[in-house]
């Protein structure tokens, strides 16, 4: 590692705009997911500001245990939504950790292999399609050791298979309709184009039944959010201007996500990375319920099926929208409320993979809100949620489908067309 003062002065200017604000009240040990679960004060919010500050005033060292607490931030950004003094904790987590992966060994050779990754799809196509290959050899089922197997989806009975062909691939084009009521792009993102392109056969549909032309760019890249997480801004600046000039280009309406974490890295990540390049950019980016509620006001029936809501935090308290997925949901189906719905079901990305001990304790409120709900489905906005959701109930013995609120309602807009016949 470089000198510790060469990290301490890449923060010290954030640090003094934004923690000095903490009044150390300790609120955020009553919401921060991590904390909770562990009971560490190194492991929560006022914890974390603490460390920052120590290692500002060059009274400790940026340790092992510091990195830890440092690393174990899921950046749900509840913290930064709710505490009374107003810490943009975010703010703080992110220069920490760009000036970590600026000077930390470590952290420059992840970033190094995970920016090539990002920023080559043939890279992080070939790799993706080696780890399908590589799937088609492990044992189906629960078996304990492939799930303890580095690299793998750690620990969940259901390791989430990589599909045959990517979203960009069967989905990359032009999608038009007979009577157009504007053109959107949809933006896939990483967890939908390689596990689960039938979301994005859904959005598309869905877009399609209700008059709007959909423009799939297979040359999309990464949001970013996996660079900016780790510290690596100068790969996600790189990434957030091919995406920008991307869009751009095609001069379309609005830029819909079906990924709750790519919209809030659109909206309110790129102004901060590439400033005024990415204010139309920012205002063109829509989440996909929020788009189909507020746009284009489409409606469906009511299916036979009782479903509930999991908020995405990034949903929740990055974009504050909560409303027009639980009404998509409530077209298409009897809507029950579950207990906690805004409480984080522990994936955070590489988080769930990494610390998976503490992201399996933190599910268990979930699991416990999910049964008691009496749900037959279990909607949400993010795909990553929506992975652990599957694995860990699943892992519990819950019989319970989890689906995006778009697959859900897309149900209901055929049944609806149906009665219509
Ligand atoms: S809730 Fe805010 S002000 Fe209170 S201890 Fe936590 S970070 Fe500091
Ligand atoms: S962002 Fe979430 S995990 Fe990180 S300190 Fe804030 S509440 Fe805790």
């Amino acid at each position: 590692m470089k000198d510790k003062k060469d990290i301490v002065q890449e923060y010290t200017r954030v640090w003094a705009e934004e923690a000095h604000r903490c009044s150390k009240c300790g609120k955020c040990r009553s919401f921060c997911p991590v904390f909770l679960e562990t009971g560490d004060e190194k492991m929560g919010t006022r914890g974390r500001l603490s460390l920052a500050a120590a290692l500002a005033a060059n009274q400790v060292a940026p340790t092992k245990e510091f990195l830890r607490s440092i690393s174990t931030c899921m950046r749900c950004l509840r913290c930064t939504r709710e505490c009374p003094s107003q810490v943009n904790f975010d703010r703080l987590i992110r220069a920490v950790r760009g000036a970590l992966g600026r000077r930390v060994w470590r952290y420059q050779a992840a970033n190094l292999l995970v920016g090539a990754l990002l920023e080559n799809r043939w890279m992080m196509d070939a790799a993706v399609r080696c780890g399908a290959i590589a799937q088609r050899f492990l044992p189906k089922g629960s078996a304990r050791w492939v799930r303890e197997l580095p690299f793998f989806y750690r620990g969940s009975a259901v390791t989430p298979r990589f599909a045959s062909q990517p979203a960009l691939r069967t989905h990359g084009g032009y999608h038009r309709t007979q009577k157009s009521r504007m053109t959107v792009m949809l933006y896939t993102g990483c967890v939908i184009n390689y596990l689960y392109p039938d979301i994005a056969q859904s959005v598309i549909d869905v877009l399609n039944r209700g008059g709007v032309d959909v423009i799939v760019s297979p040359r999309e890249l990464c949001c970013g959010i996996p660079a900016i997480s780790a510290g690596d801004h100068a790969t996600a600046k790189r990434l957030a201007r091919h995406n920008v000039h991307l869009v751009r280009k095609f001069n379309v309406d609005y830029v819909v996500c079906a990924c709750s974490t790519c919209t809030h890295t659109f909206m309110k990540d790129y102004p901060e990375l590439i400033g005024e390049d990415a204010a139309a950019f920012a205002k063109k980016a829509m989440d996909v319920s929020c788009f189909i509620r507020n746009v284009l006001g489409l409606t469906a029936a009511r299916t036979d099926v009782t479903a509930t809501y999991h908020d995405p935090c990034h949903m929740r308290f990055g974009m504050n929208v909560t409303k027009e997925p639980r009404e998509l949901i409530a077209q298409a189906s009897r809507f029950v409320e579950m207990p906690c719905a805004d409480k984080c079901c522990g994936m955070a990305g590489a988080f769930g993979i990494i610390n998976h001990a503490i992201s399996k304790k933190i599910f268990e409120r979930k699991a416990a809100a999910v049964r008691s709900s009496g749900a037959q489905v279990v909607a949400t906005s993010c795909p990553s949620c929506m992975m652990q959701l599957r694995g860990q109930l699943h892992d519990r013995g819950i019989a319970v489908d989890v689906v995006h609120t778009v697959e859900l309602f897309r149900r209901g807009m055929i049944e609806k067309q149906k009665r219509e016949k």
